[in-house]
């Protein structure tokens, strides 16, 4: 069988016509050639000036649609589809990143947002595994040819975010953000099983370095592309000096048989060599940065005390991470952020230690496993860990996840017990976008979702969304679709064998 290949091309600038050539020469050295329904997924969770560097840049899209299209035969669809991060409507975060005029451009073209589709059950057999089944839009269900086409970013949860950490994204919130926690890798090696693309093309034009949201850019002029996702992100983990296996989510794909993180067992072509992709790369930081260092130098004490976990010593994938994108956001929002903010502390997990808060100074227990028993301000606080076990959750029972009933539910919180020294925010996780609303009332900073320019487009796209959503329902159209687990079909008792390096798992909704 032959090697999965990473091709990897000089790409100095996003030219749509120059991406476009080397896509097609891409698909032509893989001898693919996109076929049915083609999906191809950007990472755009989260877009706009503010955010320059965090999403799959338009004319990257553009140009690999095209050269889709050049080597297509039998083309019966050609989409983009995607679901945002921080609970904003992803038709806001494509049109801040121009998705909708390119895809104009390159005409007959679809743009689907995830969280608009019915969401259908795919069901998990294999060992190991977080749940029984996943749920996924359809548009990732039925497609024929999925293209992941992510941006080549640091991540403060997982270290990385290449092609296998980009499948958050194939999810809605309220099944996304359940076992979004200290076990967040583990969920990210169980969406592999839904789909694996048959073609990977990342934006490592300007990379994104240090976060996810807003990260600093790093010119690499490089296009990388592949077939296999663990062997592709290896190679993107060489490439910025990181052992593969040192990423959790890389380590458990590889060893469930979906891909090789050897160079011997990757054949690694194209202009450009790894040599020189690397020393482009050199000094580019990645993330996982606990997060009482992060905030070391500000008016925010962190402590971040262990999840609910005999394994886990620290909630990498959850809160505290959570916390480290919120303040960014603020920070490209108001420079003046830091100064502004009062002298505050903030508790993850279980946490022994003491706790030394001065008169007037608030302490914020962020997350449903925050536990503290002892003196704050002179009175014994007890903070019990509320904690629910994951296999207490149901993804037929998450909620929507509703950026204004968060705003709302968090006023509510903040206003309610403005004169208590101690809050406890709960949630599993809470989520940037509550966390950015918590640290605006503590630090009465302006609130980005309500900045003049960003408020009517974000709230128009809001209604646009939840009309087209409502439209759906009053047309009798369930929103998710139970598979054979919730219909109570036997299963195997053990899992079905590692699927190929690019090929597609079958499931029963196609
Ligand atoms: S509440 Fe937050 S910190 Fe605790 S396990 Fe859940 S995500 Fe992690």
């Amino acid at each position: 069988m032959a090697k999965p290949t990473v091709i990897l091309r000089d790409c100095p600038r996003y030219d749509a016509e120059l991406i476009r050539g080397i896509a097609r020469d891409g698909l032509d050295t893989l001898e693919l050639r996109p076929s049915g329904r083609v999906l191809l997924k950007p990472n755009v969770v989260i877009s706009g000036p503010l955010f320059p560097n965090a999403f799959t840049r338009p004319e990257f899209v553009e140009g690999v649609l095209r050269g889709l299209r050049d080597r297509g035969e039998g083309i019966s669809e050609l989409a983009v589809g995607e679901r945002c991060g921080i609970t904003m409507p992803t038709r806001y975060a494509f049109k801040e990143a121009g998705y909708y005029e390119m895809a104009e451009r390159v005409g007959d073209t679809r743009l689907y947002c995830f969280e608009e589709e019915q969401q259908v059950e795919i069901p998990m057999y294999h060992a190991g595994r977080l749940r029984d089944s996943l749920y996924t839009p359809r548009p990732v269900a039925a497609a024929d040819f999925f293209v992941n086409c992510p941006k080549f970013k640091a991540h403060p949860w997982t270290t990385v975010t290449f092609s296998l950490k980009a499948y958050i994204g194939i999810q809605d919130d309220r099944h996304r953000l359940i076992d979004h926690d200290h076990l967040l890798n583990s969920k990210i090696a169980d969406l592999q099983y839904i789909v694996q693309p048959k073609f990977i093309a990342i934006d490592a034009i300007t990379a994104g370095e240090g976060r996810m949201l807003t990260p600093l850019p790093f010119d690499l002029g490089l296009m990388a592309m592949g077939n296999n996702q663990v062997a592709f992100d290896s190679v993107c983990c060489h490439i910025v000096g990181l052992d593969p296996l040192s990423v959790e989510h890389i380590r458990l794909a590889h060893e469930r048989g979906f891909g090789p993180v050897s160079l011997s067992e990757i054949d690694v072509v194209g202009d450009l060599s790894l040599a020189d992709a690397q020393r482009r790369a050199s000094g580019f930081k990645t993330g996982l940065i606990r997060v009482e260092d992060y905030f070391k130098g500000t008016n925010i004490s962190a402590y971040g005390g262990p999840p609910p976990s005999t394994e886990h010593d620290y909630c990498w994938g959850g809160c505290p991470g959570a916390l480290e994108e919120a303040i960014e956001i603020l920070r490209v929002v108001d420079l003046q952020t830091d100064a502004k903010m009062p002298k505050t502390h903030i508790v993850f997990g279980k946490h022994e230690g003491s706790i030394d808060a001065g008169p007037g100074e608030r302490v914020v227990f962020i997350g449903d496993c925050a536990e503290y028993h002892g003196q704050i301000g002179g009175q014994l606080v007890q903070i019990p860990n509320i904690y629910r076990d994951r296999s207490t959750l149901h993804p037929l029972e998450a909620k929507d996840q509703d950026i204004f009933a968060k705003m709302l539910k968090t006023n509510v919180e903040m206003i309610s017990k403005r004169n208590e020294q101690v809050l406890r925010l709960e949630g599993c996780p809470v989520s940037v976008a509550e966390q950015v609303l918590t640290l605006v009332s503590l630090g009465k900073l302006d609130n980005p979702y309500f900045k003049p320019d960003l408020a009517v487009p974000f709230t128009l796209a809001y209604l646009s969304s939840k009309t087209r959503l409502l439209l759906k329902r009053l047309s009798g159209q369930p929103y998710n679709v139970p598979g054979p687990t919730q219909r109570g079909a036997s299963r195997p008792a053990q899992n079905a064998p590692p699927p190929g390096a690019s090929a597609p798992l079958e499931h029963p909704s196609k």
